[in-house]
């Protein structure tokens, strides 16, 4: 099966390649890579503006939101653990 965009669901071609993004970069870049917070990304939705995922806040924290409920929900952690492990809330914010 083709894998596809996480955020505009374009096919993954052989002339079109996906790029593994990691949610939370930065210091958390390791514990994106520990826990599997990452998603595959067409590159316009990953790297060029002005929607792309470096360079939109919109985008960032939409796959932030993301990330931080599936590492909660897999790893069994409440908020105050997510906060712990990563240094903040992303969520209802
Ligand atoms: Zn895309
Ligand atoms: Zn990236």
């Amino acid at each position: 099966m083709r894998r596809k965009c996480f955020l505009c669901g374009r096919l993954e071609t052989d002339y079109l390649g996906l790029e593994r993004h990691h949610i939370f970069g930065g210091a958390n870049r390791q514990l994106s890579e520990k826990y599997g917070l990452t998603v595959m990304l067409c590159h316009n939705c990953h790297n060029e503006p002005p929607r792309g995922a470096h360079y939109n806040k919109e985008t960032a924290d939409y796959l932030h939101r993301y990330g931080q409920e599936k590492a909660m929900r897999e790893q069994g952690w409440d908020k105050q653990m997510f906060i712990s492990i990563f240094g903040r809330n992303y969520l209802d914010i």
